[in-house]
Protein backbone atom coordinates (compact mmCIF):
# COMPACT_ATOMS: atom_id res chain seq x y z
CA UNK A 1 0.00 0.00 0.00
CA UNK A 2 1.09 3.52 -0.79
CA UNK A 3 0.13 4.54 3.31
CA UNK A 4 -1.95 7.22 2.02
CA UNK A 5 -4.80 4.87 0.60
CA UNK A 6 -7.82 4.30 3.66
CA UNK A 7 -7.65 0.47 2.74
CA UNK A 8 -4.31 -1.30 1.88
CA UNK A 9 -4.97 -2.21 -1.62
CA UNK A 10 -4.61 -5.85 -2.40
CA UNK A 11 -3.13 -4.65 -6.10
CA UNK A 12 0.52 -3.54 -5.26
CA UNK A 13 1.20 -0.99 -7.44
CA UNK A 14 -2.23 0.15 -8.35
CA UNK A 15 -2.90 2.13 -5.29
CA UNK A 16 -5.88 4.74 -5.39
CA UNK A 17 -3.83 7.82 -3.41
CA UNK A 18 -7.20 10.12 -3.61
CA UNK A 19 -10.69 9.10 -4.71
CA UNK A 20 -13.18 11.71 -6.05
CA UNK A 21 -15.33 12.11 -3.02
CA UNK A 22 -18.83 12.37 -5.21
CA UNK A 23 -18.24 8.88 -6.29
CA UNK A 24 -21.10 7.19 -4.15
CA UNK A 25 -23.86 8.98 -6.05
CA UNK A 26 -22.48 8.06 -9.25
CA UNK A 27 -22.92 4.58 -9.22
CA UNK A 28 -23.64 4.00 -12.81
CA UNK A 29 -24.06 -0.14 -12.43
CA UNK A 30 -23.82 -2.86 -9.51
CA UNK A 31 -23.87 -6.82 -10.53
CA UNK A 32 -25.42 -7.19 -6.97
CA UNK A 33 -24.38 -7.12 -3.57
CA UNK A 34 -20.89 -6.69 -2.72
CA UNK A 35 -20.14 -7.24 -6.12
CA UNK A 36 -18.03 -4.12 -8.97
CA UNK A 37 -19.40 -1.33 -9.12
CA UNK A 38 -19.15 1.02 -12.29
CA UNK A 39 -19.30 4.78 -11.48
CA UNK A 40 -20.00 7.45 -14.30
CA UNK A 41 -19.96 6.20 -17.97
CA UNK A 42 -17.97 6.83 -21.43
CA UNK A 43 -19.71 9.62 -23.48
CA UNK A 44 -20.33 8.52 -27.04
CA UNK A 45 -19.97 11.60 -29.49
CA UNK A 46 -22.04 11.32 -33.15
CA UNK A 47 -19.39 10.80 -35.72
CA UNK A 48 -16.37 10.19 -33.51
CA UNK A 49 -14.82 7.28 -32.57
CA UNK A 50 -14.77 6.91 -28.83
CA UNK A 51 -11.46 5.02 -27.20
CA UNK A 52 -11.94 3.36 -23.87
CA UNK A 53 -8.53 2.23 -22.06
CA UNK A 54 -8.19 0.58 -18.70
CA UNK A 55 -7.14 -3.09 -17.20
CA UNK A 56 -8.45 -6.00 -17.17
CA UNK A 57 -11.74 -6.07 -15.07
CA UNK A 58 -11.79 -2.33 -14.64
CA UNK A 59 -15.74 -2.26 -16.24
CA UNK A 60 -14.94 -1.72 -20.20
CA UNK A 61 -17.09 -4.56 -21.76
CA UNK A 62 -19.16 -3.81 -18.51
CA UNK A 63 -19.91 -0.43 -19.93
CA UNK A 64 -20.32 -1.25 -23.48
CA UNK A 65 -22.97 -3.47 -22.68
CA UNK A 66 -25.21 -0.76 -20.80
CA UNK A 67 -24.32 1.72 -23.64
CA UNK A 68 -25.23 -0.81 -26.42
CA UNK A 69 -28.93 -1.16 -24.65
CA UNK A 70 -28.30 -5.10 -23.62
CA UNK A 71 -27.62 -3.86 -19.90
CA UNK A 72 -29.87 -1.51 -18.10
CA UNK A 73 -27.84 0.31 -16.00
CA UNK A 74 -29.61 0.11 -12.12
CA UNK A 75 -27.58 2.94 -10.42
CA UNK A 76 -26.44 0.90 -7.68
CA UNK A 77 -30.14 0.10 -6.67
CA UNK A 78 -30.12 -4.14 -7.98
CA UNK A 79 -32.58 -5.07 -5.47
CA UNK A 80 -34.97 -2.47 -6.42
CA UNK A 81 -34.07 -1.12 -10.42
CA UNK A 82 -34.82 1.97 -11.69
CA UNK A 83 -36.84 2.22 -15.13
CA UNK A 84 -35.59 4.15 -17.71
CA UNK A 85 -37.10 7.54 -17.02
CA UNK A 86 -34.73 7.79 -13.77
CA UNK A 87 -32.13 6.01 -16.05
CA UNK A 88 -32.19 8.77 -17.72
CA UNK A 89 -33.15 11.76 -15.17
CA UNK A 90 -29.56 10.06 -13.50
CA UNK A 91 -27.86 11.41 -16.30
CA UNK A 92 -29.74 15.13 -16.55
CA UNK A 93 -27.51 17.78 -18.04
CA UNK A 94 -25.03 15.44 -19.51
CA UNK A 95 -24.29 14.28 -22.75
CA UNK A 96 -25.87 10.76 -21.81
CA UNK A 97 -28.94 12.24 -21.21
CA UNK A 98 -29.05 13.21 -24.91
CA UNK A 99 -27.67 9.44 -25.94
CA UNK A 100 -30.18 7.60 -23.80
CA UNK A 101 -32.99 9.11 -24.84
CA UNK A 102 -32.22 8.27 -28.45
CA UNK A 103 -31.26 4.95 -27.81
CA UNK A 104 -34.92 4.65 -26.38
CA UNK A 105 -37.01 7.12 -28.27
CA UNK A 106 -35.33 6.65 -31.95
CA UNK A 107 -34.74 3.06 -31.23
CA UNK A 108 -30.91 3.11 -31.85
CA UNK A 109 -29.83 -0.03 -33.03
CA UNK A 110 -26.63 -0.86 -32.01
CA UNK A 111 -23.93 -3.65 -32.76
CA UNK A 112 -21.05 -5.31 -30.75
CA UNK A 113 -17.99 -7.43 -32.04
CA UNK A 114 -17.67 -9.53 -28.93
CA UNK A 115 -14.41 -9.40 -26.43
CA UNK A 116 -14.16 -13.75 -27.03
CA UNK A 117 -14.09 -14.39 -30.48
CA UNK A 118 -13.49 -18.00 -29.97
CA UNK A 119 -16.78 -18.68 -28.52
CA UNK A 120 -18.58 -17.36 -31.86
CA UNK A 121 -18.89 -20.20 -33.40
CA UNK A 122 -20.78 -21.75 -30.60
CA UNK A 123 -22.84 -19.38 -30.87
CA UNK A 124 -23.52 -19.54 -34.87
CA UNK A 125 -26.86 -21.53 -35.63
CA UNK A 126 -28.40 -22.79 -38.85
CA UNK A 127 -26.73 -25.23 -41.26
CA UNK A 128 -24.80 -22.95 -43.63
CA UNK A 129 -22.15 -21.55 -41.24
CA UNK A 130 -20.14 -20.68 -44.25
CA UNK A 131 -18.29 -17.10 -43.62
CA UNK A 132 -19.80 -15.71 -47.07
CA UNK A 133 -23.55 -17.00 -46.21
CA UNK A 134 -23.23 -15.37 -43.05
CA UNK A 135 -21.47 -11.82 -44.03
CA UNK A 136 -23.93 -11.83 -46.84
CA UNK A 137 -26.94 -12.12 -44.72
CA UNK A 138 -25.85 -9.92 -42.21
CA UNK A 139 -24.86 -7.11 -45.47
CA UNK A 140 -27.49 -3.94 -45.02
CA UNK A 141 -24.25 -1.38 -45.87
CA UNK A 142 -23.55 -1.80 -49.60
CA UNK A 143 -19.82 -2.17 -48.95
CA UNK A 144 -19.22 -5.96 -48.38
CA UNK A 145 -16.40 -5.57 -51.40
CA UNK A 146 -14.55 -3.11 -49.92
CA UNK A 147 -14.66 -5.51 -46.41
CA UNK A 148 -13.86 -8.81 -47.97
CA UNK A 149 -10.38 -6.51 -49.46
CA UNK A 150 -9.89 -4.75 -46.34
CA UNK A 151 -10.21 -7.59 -44.02
CA UNK A 152 -8.46 -10.37 -46.01
CA UNK A 153 -11.17 -12.60 -46.10
CA UNK A 154 -11.94 -13.47 -49.99
CA UNK A 155 -9.76 -17.00 -49.35
CA UNK A 156 -12.15 -18.15 -46.51
CA UNK A 157 -15.30 -17.39 -48.12
CA UNK A 158 -16.34 -20.56 -48.10
CA UNK A 159 -14.79 -21.83 -44.82
CA UNK A 160 -17.14 -22.95 -41.98
CA UNK A 161 -16.79 -20.52 -39.21
CA UNK A 162 -15.65 -23.47 -37.05
CA UNK A 163 -12.23 -24.15 -39.04
CA UNK A 164 -11.12 -20.35 -38.35
CA UNK A 165 -8.18 -19.64 -36.43
CA UNK A 166 -8.19 -17.02 -34.35
CA UNK A 167 -7.09 -13.96 -36.35
CA UNK A 168 -9.30 -15.29 -39.36
CA UNK A 169 -12.56 -15.50 -36.57
CA UNK A 170 -11.26 -11.79 -35.22
CA UNK A 171 -11.30 -11.06 -38.85
CA UNK A 172 -14.65 -11.82 -39.56
CA UNK A 173 -16.19 -11.01 -36.44
CA UNK A 174 -14.96 -7.24 -37.53
CA UNK A 175 -16.75 -8.14 -40.66
CA UNK A 176 -19.84 -9.22 -40.19
CA UNK A 177 -20.06 -5.59 -37.52
CA UNK A 178 -18.90 -3.66 -40.32
CA UNK A 179 -21.72 -5.03 -42.65
CA UNK A 180 -24.56 -4.40 -41.11
CA UNK A 181 -26.30 -1.18 -40.76
CA UNK A 182 -26.80 0.30 -37.25
CA UNK A 183 -25.82 3.72 -35.00
CA UNK A 184 -23.89 2.90 -32.62
CA UNK A 185 -21.24 0.29 -33.87
CA UNK A 186 -18.79 -1.40 -31.02
CA UNK A 187 -15.56 -3.14 -31.36
CA UNK A 188 -14.42 -5.26 -27.65
CA UNK A 189 -10.62 -5.51 -28.19
CA UNK A 190 -10.49 -5.81 -31.85
CA UNK A 191 -6.63 -6.63 -32.53
CA UNK A 192 -6.43 -9.82 -30.78
CA UNK A 193 -4.93 -12.67 -32.52
CA UNK A 194 -3.88 -9.99 -35.87
CA UNK A 195 -0.55 -8.79 -36.49
CA UNK A 196 0.65 -5.67 -36.95
CA UNK A 197 -0.93 -5.29 -41.12
CA UNK A 198 -3.99 -6.62 -39.97
CA UNK A 199 -4.46 -4.40 -37.24
CA UNK A 200 -4.37 -0.76 -39.17
CA UNK A 201 -6.62 -2.13 -41.67
CA UNK A 202 -8.88 -3.26 -38.86
CA UNK A 203 -8.66 0.41 -38.17
CA UNK A 204 -9.03 2.14 -41.37
CA UNK A 205 -12.31 -0.54 -41.94
CA UNK A 206 -14.13 1.10 -38.04
CA UNK A 207 -13.09 4.51 -38.68
CA UNK A 208 -14.56 4.26 -42.13
CA UNK A 209 -18.10 3.75 -40.55
CA UNK A 210 -18.13 7.16 -39.25
CA UNK A 211 -20.98 8.98 -40.05
CA UNK A 212 -22.12 12.70 -39.09
CA UNK A 213 -25.36 11.11 -37.12
CA UNK A 214 -23.74 7.42 -36.01
CA UNK A 215 -21.51 6.34 -32.79
CA UNK A 216 -18.23 4.10 -32.53
CA UNK A 217 -16.89 2.77 -29.56
CA UNK A 218 -13.82 0.70 -29.29
CA UNK A 219 -12.10 -1.28 -26.02
CA UNK A 220 -8.56 -1.63 -27.13
CA UNK A 221 -5.53 -2.72 -25.39
CA UNK A 222 -2.30 -2.52 -28.06
CA UNK A 223 -2.09 1.55 -27.01
CA UNK A 224 -0.58 2.71 -31.16
CA UNK A 225 -3.94 1.06 -32.24
CA UNK A 226 -6.21 2.78 -29.95
CA UNK A 227 -4.18 5.86 -30.22
CA UNK A 228 -4.56 5.67 -34.06
CA UNK A 229 -8.05 4.57 -34.20
CA UNK A 230 -10.20 7.04 -32.20
CA UNK A 231 -10.49 10.50 -31.98
CA UNK A 232 -11.30 10.60 -28.23
CA UNK A 233 -10.19 8.51 -25.29
CA UNK A 234 -12.05 7.83 -21.86
CA UNK A 235 -9.81 5.95 -19.29
CA UNK A 236 -11.16 3.44 -16.93
CA UNK A 237 -9.86 3.25 -13.36
CA UNK A 238 -10.33 1.88 -10.08
CA UNK A 239 -9.15 -1.52 -8.47
CA UNK A 240 -9.75 -4.42 -10.62
CA UNK A 241 -13.26 -6.80 -9.79
CA UNK A 242 -14.08 -4.00 -7.43
CA UNK A 243 -14.90 -1.32 -9.04
CA UNK A 244 -14.43 0.90 -11.89
CA UNK A 245 -14.53 4.72 -12.22
CA UNK A 246 -14.87 6.06 -16.44
CA UNK A 247 -13.31 9.68 -17.14
CA UNK A 248 -14.77 12.72 -19.33
CA UNK A 249 -13.43 12.37 -22.96
CA UNK A 250 -9.88 13.36 -23.21
CA UNK A 251 -8.19 14.09 -27.06
CA UNK A 252 -6.39 10.91 -27.99
CA UNK A 253 -2.97 11.59 -27.26
CA UNK A 254 -3.92 13.36 -23.72
CA UNK A 255 -6.33 10.26 -22.99
CA UNK A 256 -3.80 7.56 -23.18
CA UNK A 257 -0.97 9.81 -21.53
CA UNK A 258 -2.68 9.99 -18.79
CA UNK A 259 -3.51 6.09 -18.76
CA UNK A 260 0.09 5.66 -18.51
CA UNK A 261 1.00 8.55 -16.02
CA UNK A 262 -1.47 7.18 -13.99
CA UNK A 263 -2.85 10.83 -13.05
CA UNK A 264 -5.53 12.63 -14.38
CA UNK A 265 -4.54 16.64 -13.98
CA UNK A 266 -7.94 18.20 -13.84
CA UNK A 267 -9.27 16.16 -10.96
CA UNK A 268 -5.51 16.17 -9.53
CA UNK A 269 -5.89 12.40 -8.73
CA UNK A 270 -3.72 9.84 -8.39
CA UNK A 271 -4.53 6.54 -9.70
CA UNK A 272 -1.29 4.37 -9.70
CA UNK A 273 1.96 4.89 -7.87
CA UNK A 274 4.32 4.98 -10.86
CA UNK A 275 4.12 6.57 -14.25
CA UNK A 276 5.08 3.82 -17.37
CA UNK A 277 7.11 4.84 -20.30
CA UNK A 278 8.86 3.79 -22.69
CA UNK A 279 12.66 5.23 -23.35
CA UNK A 280 14.44 2.16 -25.16
CA UNK A 281 17.06 1.34 -22.36
CA UNK A 282 14.46 2.68 -19.27
CA UNK A 283 15.12 0.70 -16.26
CA UNK A 284 18.18 -1.45 -17.64
CA UNK A 285 20.63 1.35 -18.22
CA UNK A 286 22.33 0.01 -14.90
CA UNK A 287 21.92 -3.46 -16.30
CA UNK A 288 24.26 -3.28 -19.67
CA UNK A 289 26.51 -5.63 -19.81
CA UNK A 290 28.98 -7.00 -21.80
CA UNK A 291 27.48 -9.54 -24.30
CA UNK A 292 30.35 -11.79 -24.52
CA UNK A 293 28.96 -15.37 -26.22
CA UNK A 294 28.23 -15.35 -29.67
CA UNK A 295 26.34 -17.89 -31.23
CA UNK A 296 25.45 -18.85 -35.10
CA UNK A 297 22.69 -20.77 -36.59
CA UNK A 298 23.05 -21.98 -40.24
CA UNK A 299 20.88 -20.65 -43.41
CA UNK A 300 17.76 -23.69 -43.39
CA UNK A 301 14.71 -24.73 -45.36
CA UNK A 302 11.79 -26.02 -44.32
CA UNK A 303 8.70 -27.20 -46.04
CA UNK A 304 5.48 -27.65 -44.29
CA UNK A 305 2.80 -29.13 -46.66
CA UNK A 306 2.55 -26.09 -48.95
CA UNK A 307 4.61 -23.59 -46.84
CA UNK A 308 8.08 -23.25 -47.36
CA UNK A 309 10.38 -21.23 -45.57
CA UNK A 310 13.72 -19.99 -45.55
CA UNK A 311 15.92 -18.46 -43.08
CA UNK A 312 19.05 -16.52 -43.68
CA UNK A 313 21.80 -17.59 -41.16
CA UNK A 314 22.38 -15.48 -38.28
CA UNK A 315 24.10 -14.69 -35.00
CA UNK A 316 23.30 -13.87 -31.41
CA UNK A 317 24.13 -13.20 -28.00
CA UNK A 318 23.96 -13.50 -24.28
CA UNK A 319 21.76 -10.64 -22.26
CA UNK A 320 20.18 -10.01 -25.72
CA UNK A 321 16.19 -10.19 -27.12
CA UNK A 322 15.59 -10.47 -30.68
CA UNK A 323 12.10 -9.98 -31.32
CA UNK A 324 10.63 -11.41 -34.92
CA UNK A 325 8.54 -8.80 -36.78
CA UNK A 326 5.97 -10.19 -39.66
CA UNK A 327 2.98 -11.11 -40.58
CA UNK A 328 0.72 -14.26 -39.79
CA UNK A 329 1.54 -17.44 -41.49
CA UNK A 330 5.06 -16.22 -42.31
CA UNK A 331 6.67 -18.63 -40.37
CA UNK A 332 7.38 -17.06 -37.29
CA UNK A 333 5.94 -20.07 -34.82
CA UNK A 334 7.86 -22.49 -37.16
CA UNK A 335 11.53 -20.75 -36.91
CA UNK A 336 10.59 -20.63 -32.56
CA UNK A 337 9.47 -24.11 -32.79
CA UNK A 338 12.78 -25.03 -35.03
CA UNK A 339 14.74 -23.19 -32.63
CA UNK A 340 13.17 -25.57 -29.92
CA UNK A 341 14.17 -28.20 -31.80
CA UNK A 342 10.69 -29.77 -31.89
CA UNK A 343 10.56 -29.16 -36.05
CA UNK A 344 13.95 -30.51 -37.75
CA UNK A 345 15.24 -27.86 -40.95
CA UNK A 346 14.88 -29.72 -44.28
CA UNK A 347 17.96 -31.28 -45.34
CA UNK A 348 20.66 -31.89 -43.04
CA UNK A 349 21.83 -28.53 -41.51
CA UNK A 350 21.23 -28.31 -37.51
CA UNK A 351 20.69 -26.08 -35.25
CA UNK A 352 23.07 -25.39 -32.42
CA UNK A 353 21.58 -27.85 -29.82
CA UNK A 354 21.20 -25.66 -26.60
CA UNK A 355 18.46 -25.74 -23.71
CA UNK A 356 15.57 -23.72 -24.81
CA UNK A 357 12.57 -22.92 -22.86
CA UNK A 358 9.54 -21.65 -24.93
CA UNK A 359 6.32 -20.17 -24.17
CA UNK A 360 3.56 -21.62 -27.24
CA UNK A 361 1.65 -19.20 -28.92
CA UNK A 362 -1.68 -20.85 -28.03
CA UNK A 363 -1.80 -21.96 -24.57
CA UNK A 364 -4.40 -25.21 -23.59
CA UNK A 365 -3.89 -25.58 -19.52
CA UNK A 366 -4.37 -29.44 -18.95
CA UNK A 367 -3.16 -29.42 -14.95
CA UNK A 368 -4.84 -30.27 -12.89
CA UNK A 369 -4.66 -28.19 -9.59
CA UNK A 370 -3.67 -24.87 -8.48
CA UNK A 371 -1.43 -22.48 -10.24
CA UNK A 372 1.03 -23.02 -6.89
CA UNK A 373 0.90 -26.53 -7.59
CA UNK A 374 1.98 -26.39 -10.99
CA UNK A 375 5.11 -24.21 -10.48
CA UNK A 376 6.10 -26.21 -7.69
CA UNK A 377 5.78 -29.01 -10.25
CA UNK A 378 7.68 -27.48 -12.94
CA UNK A 379 9.76 -24.71 -11.47
CA UNK A 380 10.22 -25.25 -7.75
CA UNK A 381 14.10 -23.97 -7.58
CA UNK A 382 12.98 -20.66 -9.36
CA UNK A 383 9.52 -20.52 -7.63
CA UNK A 384 11.30 -20.63 -4.37
CA UNK A 385 14.04 -18.04 -5.44
CA UNK A 386 13.86 -14.89 -3.79
CA UNK A 387 15.32 -13.12 -7.01
CA UNK A 388 12.78 -14.92 -9.07
CA UNK A 389 10.05 -13.85 -6.76
CA UNK A 390 11.23 -10.02 -6.50
CA UNK A 391 12.13 -9.93 -10.41
CA UNK A 392 9.19 -12.37 -12.03
CA UNK A 393 6.79 -13.65 -9.73
CA UNK A 394 5.83 -10.18 -7.54
CA UNK A 395 5.76 -7.81 -10.35
CA UNK A 396 3.28 -10.10 -12.83
CA UNK A 397 0.97 -10.01 -9.26
CA UNK A 398 0.68 -13.86 -9.48
CA UNK A 399 -0.29 -13.53 -5.79
CA UNK A 400 -3.77 -12.84 -6.86
CA UNK A 401 -4.66 -16.41 -8.05
CA UNK A 402 -1.85 -18.49 -6.90
CA UNK A 403 -4.34 -20.24 -4.81
CA UNK A 404 -6.84 -20.91 -7.91
CA UNK A 405 -7.37 -23.82 -10.11
CA UNK A 406 -5.11 -23.58 -13.30
CA UNK A 407 -8.05 -24.42 -15.57
CA UNK A 408 -10.49 -22.02 -14.04
CA UNK A 409 -8.22 -18.80 -14.57
CA UNK A 410 -8.81 -15.73 -17.19
CA UNK A 411 -7.00 -15.88 -20.48
CA UNK A 412 -4.90 -12.81 -19.39
CA UNK A 413 -3.92 -14.83 -15.85
CA UNK A 414 -3.49 -17.77 -17.97
CA UNK A 415 -1.20 -15.59 -20.06
CA UNK A 416 1.15 -14.85 -17.16
CA UNK A 417 1.28 -18.33 -15.47
CA UNK A 418 2.92 -19.61 -18.78
CA UNK A 419 5.64 -16.68 -18.86
CA UNK A 420 6.77 -17.70 -15.32
CA UNK A 421 6.49 -21.11 -16.77
CA UNK A 422 8.98 -20.14 -19.72
CA UNK A 423 11.29 -17.94 -17.48
CA UNK A 424 11.29 -20.53 -14.45
CA UNK A 425 13.07 -23.22 -16.72
CA UNK A 426 16.82 -23.37 -16.57
CA UNK A 427 17.90 -22.66 -20.44
CA UNK A 428 20.36 -20.51 -22.46
CA UNK A 429 17.69 -19.55 -24.77
CA UNK A 430 13.99 -18.16 -24.03
CA UNK A 431 11.35 -18.77 -27.01
CA UNK A 432 8.42 -16.06 -25.98
CA UNK A 433 5.53 -16.57 -28.63
CA UNK A 434 3.20 -13.77 -28.67
CA UNK A 435 3.87 -12.68 -24.83
CA UNK A 436 0.69 -9.95 -24.81
CA UNK A 437 -2.20 -11.71 -26.01
CA UNK A 438 -4.95 -11.31 -23.70
CA UNK A 439 -3.04 -8.58 -21.83
CA UNK A 440 -4.05 -5.41 -20.71
CA UNK A 441 -1.98 -2.26 -21.70
CA UNK A 442 -0.65 -2.16 -18.17
CA UNK A 443 0.24 -5.76 -17.77
CA UNK A 444 1.89 -5.91 -21.27
CA UNK A 445 4.27 -2.91 -20.39
CA UNK A 446 4.83 -4.94 -16.68
CA UNK A 447 5.31 -7.82 -18.97
CA UNK A 448 8.11 -6.79 -20.92
CA UNK A 449 9.69 -5.10 -18.14
CA UNK A 450 9.72 -8.21 -16.55
CA UNK A 451 10.95 -10.30 -19.56
CA UNK A 452 13.36 -7.54 -20.11
CA UNK A 453 15.44 -7.67 -16.67
CA UNK A 454 15.12 -11.42 -16.36
CA UNK A 455 16.93 -12.10 -19.99
CA UNK A 456 19.70 -8.86 -18.80
CA UNK A 457 20.00 -10.62 -15.12
CA UNK A 458 20.18 -14.29 -16.44
CA UNK A 459 22.65 -13.62 -19.41
CA UNK A 460 20.39 -15.26 -21.63
CA UNK A 461 19.45 -15.04 -25.25
CA UNK A 462 15.36 -14.29 -25.80
CA UNK A 463 13.16 -14.69 -29.37
CA UNK A 464 9.86 -13.06 -29.27
CA UNK A 465 6.92 -12.99 -31.18
CA UNK A 466 4.98 -9.57 -30.52
CA UNK A 467 2.47 -8.35 -32.53
CA UNK A 468 1.84 -5.09 -30.05
CA UNK A 469 4.72 -2.55 -31.49
CA UNK A 470 5.19 -0.31 -28.67
CA UNK A 471 5.85 -3.57 -26.63
CA UNK A 472 8.19 -5.05 -29.64
CA UNK A 473 10.18 -1.91 -29.67
CA UNK A 474 10.77 -1.96 -25.98
CA UNK A 475 11.76 -5.39 -25.90
CA UNK A 476 13.97 -5.12 -29.02
CA UNK A 477 17.81 -5.27 -28.69
CA UNK A 478 17.80 -6.61 -32.52
CA UNK A 479 14.52 -8.07 -34.77
CA UNK A 480 14.49 -10.88 -37.25
CA UNK A 481 12.30 -9.37 -40.28
CA UNK A 482 9.75 -12.52 -41.83
CA UNK A 483 8.70 -10.64 -45.26
CA UNK A 484 7.45 -13.18 -48.32
CA UNK A 485 4.13 -14.22 -49.39
CA UNK A 486 1.58 -15.31 -45.76
CA UNK A 487 0.92 -19.30 -45.70
CA UNK A 488 3.37 -19.76 -49.29
CA UNK A 489 6.70 -18.88 -49.49
CA UNK A 490 7.85 -16.90 -46.74
CA UNK A 491 11.40 -15.29 -45.56
CA UNK A 492 13.19 -14.75 -42.54
CA UNK A 493 16.17 -12.11 -42.59
CA UNK A 494 19.03 -12.26 -40.78
CA UNK A 495 19.02 -10.20 -37.02
CA UNK A 496 19.53 -6.56 -38.24
CA UNK A 497 19.88 -3.54 -35.31
CA UNK A 498 15.61 -2.16 -34.27
CA UNK A 499 16.20 0.81 -36.23
CA UNK A 500 17.31 -0.88 -39.94
CA UNK A 501 14.95 -3.39 -38.78
CA UNK A 502 11.68 -1.09 -37.99
CA UNK A 503 12.65 0.43 -41.23
CA UNK A 504 12.49 -2.53 -42.80
CA UNK A 505 9.32 -3.78 -41.89
CA UNK A 506 6.91 -0.80 -41.74
CA UNK A 507 8.51 0.16 -45.21
CA UNK A 508 6.49 -3.03 -46.44
CA UNK A 509 3.64 -1.89 -44.61
CA UNK A 510 3.58 2.24 -45.41
CA UNK A 511 3.70 3.83 -42.05
CA UNK A 512 5.87 5.54 -40.02
CA UNK A 513 5.84 6.24 -36.38
CA UNK A 514 6.92 9.09 -34.03
CA UNK A 515 7.65 9.46 -30.47
CA UNK A 516 5.56 11.21 -27.88
CA UNK A 517 7.40 13.93 -25.96
CA UNK A 518 6.23 12.80 -22.80
CA UNK A 519 6.78 9.26 -22.43
CA UNK A 520 8.24 8.39 -25.59
CA UNK A 521 5.93 5.72 -26.78
CA UNK A 522 5.56 5.02 -30.43
CA UNK A 523 2.43 7.12 -32.41
CA UNK A 524 1.31 6.10 -35.63
CA UNK A 525 1.61 9.86 -38.47
CA UNK A 526 -1.34 10.41 -40.00
CA UNK A 527 -1.22 9.19 -43.85
CA UNK A 528 0.15 11.95 -46.00
CA UNK A 529 0.89 14.27 -42.76
CA UNK A 530 4.15 16.66 -42.48
CA UNK A 531 5.69 14.44 -40.59
CA UNK A 532 5.16 11.05 -42.48
CA UNK A 533 6.10 12.23 -45.84
CA UNK A 534 9.60 13.94 -43.97
CA UNK A 535 10.27 10.90 -42.54
CA UNK A 536 9.20 8.26 -45.31
CA UNK A 537 11.41 10.88 -47.96
CA UNK A 538 14.19 10.48 -45.49
CA UNK A 539 14.01 6.18 -44.97
CA UNK A 540 13.80 6.98 -40.98
CA UNK A 541 10.24 5.39 -40.49
CA UNK A 542 10.46 5.63 -36.91
CA UNK A 543 12.31 8.09 -34.87
CA UNK A 544 14.03 6.62 -31.80
CA UNK A 545 15.44 10.07 -30.22
P1 LIG B 1 -13.25 -5.39 -18.47
O1 LIG B 1 -14.02 -5.49 -19.76
O2 LIG B 1 -12.73 -4.01 -18.18
O3 LIG B 1 -12.16 -6.43 -18.33
P2 LIG B 1 -15.78 -6.23 -17.28
O4 LIG B 1 -16.74 -5.11 -17.52
O5 LIG B 1 -15.92 -7.44 -18.13
O6 LIG B 1 -14.28 -5.68 -17.27
O7 LIG B 1 -15.94 -6.71 -15.77
C1 LIG B 1 -15.77 -5.84 -14.65
C2 LIG B 1 -16.03 -6.65 -13.38
O8 LIG B 1 -17.41 -7.00 -13.33
C3 LIG B 1 -15.26 -7.95 -13.32
O9 LIG B 1 -14.79 -8.14 -12.00
C4 LIG B 1 -16.28 -8.99 -13.68
O10 LIG B 1 -15.99 -10.22 -13.05
C5 LIG B 1 -17.55 -8.39 -13.13
N1 LIG B 1 -18.74 -8.85 -13.87
C6 LIG B 1 -18.90 -8.81 -15.22
N2 LIG B 1 -20.11 -9.29 -15.57
C7 LIG B 1 -20.71 -9.66 -14.42
C8 LIG B 1 -21.99 -10.25 -14.10
N3 LIG B 1 -22.87 -10.54 -15.07
N4 LIG B 1 -22.25 -10.49 -12.80
C9 LIG B 1 -21.37 -10.19 -11.83
N5 LIG B 1 -20.16 -9.65 -12.05
C10 LIG B 1 -19.83 -9.38 -13.33
P1 LIG C 1 3.27 -17.35 -37.94
O1 LIG C 1 3.69 -17.80 -36.58
O2 LIG C 1 4.24 -16.38 -38.57
O3 LIG C 1 1.88 -16.81 -37.98
P2 LIG C 1 3.38 -20.19 -38.58
O4 LIG C 1 4.81 -20.57 -38.43
O5 LIG C 1 2.45 -20.56 -37.49
O6 LIG C 1 3.29 -18.62 -38.91
O7 LIG C 1 2.80 -20.83 -39.92
C1 LIG C 1 3.30 -20.53 -41.19
C2 LIG C 1 2.48 -21.28 -42.23
O8 LIG C 1 2.75 -22.68 -42.12
C3 LIG C 1 0.97 -21.13 -42.06
O9 LIG C 1 0.38 -20.93 -43.31
C4 LIG C 1 0.55 -22.46 -41.47
O10 LIG C 1 -0.78 -22.75 -41.85
C5 LIG C 1 1.54 -23.41 -42.08
N1 LIG C 1 1.78 -24.59 -41.24
C6 LIG C 1 2.19 -24.59 -39.95
N2 LIG C 1 2.32 -25.85 -39.50
C7 LIG C 1 1.98 -26.67 -40.53
C8 LIG C 1 1.91 -28.10 -40.70
N3 LIG C 1 2.24 -28.93 -39.72
N4 LIG C 1 1.51 -28.55 -41.91
C9 LIG C 1 1.20 -27.72 -42.93
N5 LIG C 1 1.26 -26.37 -42.82
C10 LIG C 1 1.63 -25.86 -41.65
MG1 LIG D 1 -13.74 -6.71 -21.37
MG1 LIG E 1 2.67 -17.65 -34.76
Amino acid sequence: GCGICPKRCPFGAITIINLPTNLESQITHRYSANSFKLHRLPMPRPGNVLGLVGTNGIGKSTALKILSGKLKPNLGRFDNPPDWEDVIKHFRGSELQNYFTKLLEDDLKSIVKPQYVDQIPKAIRGTDRSVQFLLESRHTLGNLDSVLDTLELRHILDRDVSHLSGGELQRFAIGTTCVSKADVYMFDEPSSYLDVKQRLSAARMIRSLLRPDDYVIVVEHDLSVLDYLSDFVCVLYGQPAVYGVVTLPYSVREGINIFLDGHIPTENLRFRDESLTFRIAEGTEELLVEKSRAFKYPKMEKTLGNFHLSIDSGDFSDSEIIVMMGENGTGKTTFCRMLAGVLKPDGNQKVPEMKISMKPQTITPKFEGTVRMLFFKKIKAAFLSPQFQTDVVKPLKLDDFIDQEVRNLSGGELQRVAIVLALGIPADIYVIDEPSAYLDSEQRIVASRVIKRFIMHAKKTAFIVEHDFIMATYLADRVIVFDGQPGIDAHANKPESLLTGCNTFLKNLDVTFRRDPTNFRPRINKANSQLDQEQKLSGNYVSFD
